[in-house]
């Protein structure tokens, strides 16, 4: 059972009712929405009516106004199930660029709609051409009188299928490098211009959409600048990301629970020579490295989850759990699997899905490869 100590009372009442909510509307659709490969609207309305969506956006923008914790508890019961199908921590991060940086009248017009889940977020930063390196986008917004035209295509955008709301990552002044890049909110359904591609067919992960989008002289009003300045778009990824590491790392170290009890359950039952799977050394050895790296992770995830309140959480702290944290669930998802033989490699057993769902956890929000960049340049500072 994974507990943190940042957790108090009310966390726990929240992780309870998320819990319950997931078990109830989400695990007895969850074949057929992978087999769909992605979660229907009325899912994402329903989780927003139980205020599981807007935990964190202020009660006047239509939210519960809870400190951010009370987001990492939803991303960590959903992993502790082993999912990483439904886009919600993609949406949390919508949320919280709106919340960090949006005028007083976007949060208005935007929050309330993504808190009740009338509208579904995604974040669009990726390129066809580039992925790691930011300042290379070829999107471009180009100031046109009150407004903005959009100009691009993105790809492996999470939500794309789905979402209603969209963070563009663009290039307001191409000439002017990080300096020139800025978030612009699109709402589809008003986007002329604004085409879907293909639901990406990936390895796992399954129930979430992820697809292409093209930008063919999509005009949006100047207010859909996130905040009031053009070229504050790179700074605004580089701090948020900060977040969006920290919750991935929940979501690997629920998986990595809820690989290690799934396997518990597996070798307690199986026998092979006489005896029960669980009975041999290798088996138990492999069992007791999950258990200890899981505890070790928690303890820094504890550290961790303070300094994010306090405001204190540093880049390279937050790329030192992705980048860790993803590796462990990657070791302990692929031995679990080999601790459950050829049942393991079979898509009804949950092992499986983790297993595959693990892997894009070392590439997506900044490759490990960058994380240890980002490690390597805070050890270079006299
Ligand atoms: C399932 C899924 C969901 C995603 N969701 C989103 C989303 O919602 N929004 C979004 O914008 N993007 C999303 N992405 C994209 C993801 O963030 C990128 O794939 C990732 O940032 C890597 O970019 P790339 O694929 O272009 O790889 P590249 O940048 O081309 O990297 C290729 C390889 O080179 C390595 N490399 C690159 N630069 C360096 C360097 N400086 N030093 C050492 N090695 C380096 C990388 O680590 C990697 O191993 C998603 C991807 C997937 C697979």
């Amino acid at each position: 059972m994974l507990e943190f100590q940042w957790m108090t009372e009310e966390h726990r009442a929240f992780a309870a009712s998320v819990r319950r909510f997931l078990a109830e509307e989400y695990e007895p659709n969850r074949a057929a929405w992978t087999k769909a490969g992605q979660i229907p609207h009325a899912f994402w309305e329903k989780a927003g009516a139980l205020g599981i969506l807007g935990a964190t956006i202020p009660e006047e923008f239509g939210g519960s106004g809870l400190p951010l914790s009370f987001d990492l508890v939803t991303f960590l019961e959903q992993a502790r199930i082993g999912d990483m199908g439904w886009g919600t921590f993609v949406h949390s991060i919508v949320v919280h660029y709106v919340n960090a940086y949006g005028t007083r009248e976007q949060k208005a017009g935007w929050l309330p709609k993504l808190a009740s889940g009338e509208w579904v977020g995604a974040i669009a930063m990726t390129e066809p051409g580039t992925g790691s390196d930011l300042k290379a986008v070829r999107t471009t917004a180009k100031p046109d009188g009150n407004g903005y035209i959009i100009n691009g295509s993105k790809t492996f955008i999470t939500n794309g299928l789905t979402a209603d709301f969209i963070l563009v990552v663009a290039k307001t002044d191409p000439a002017a490098g990080t300096r020139g890049i800025s978030l612009i909110g699109v709402e589809t359904a008003e986007a002329a211009g604004f085409r879907r591609g293909r639901n990406l067919d990936k390895i796992g992960m399954k129930r979430q959409d992820t697809s292409e989008l093209f930008f063919d002289e999509v005009r949006v009003p100047r207010t859909n600048l996130l905040g009031t300045e053009e070229g504050q778009g790179f700074y605004q990824l580089m701090k948020q990301l900060v977040w969006e590491r920290l919750l991935i790392s929940y979501c690997a170290i629920g998986n990595a629970q809820c690989a290690l009890d799934d396997t518990l359950a597996y070798v307690r039952e199986r026998k092979a020579f006489g005896q029960r799977i669980m009975d041999f050394q290798n088996t138990r050895f492999r069992l007791a490295e999950a258990k200890t790296e899981i505890e070790i992770f928690a303890a820094f995830l504890d550290r961790l989850t303070v300094e994010l309140e306090e405001g204190r959480l540093t880049a390279e702290r937050a790329a030192m759990a992705k980048y860790w944290g993803t590796e462990m669930l990657g070791r302990i998802a692929d031995n679990c699997l080999q601790l459950h033989g050829g049942y393991g490699y079979m898509n009804e057993y949950r092992i499986a899905e983790i297993y595959a769902d693990a892997r894009v956890q070392r590439i997506f929000a900044g490759t490990n490869e960058i994380m240890r960049e980002v490690i390597a340049r805070s050890l270079d500072i006299e």
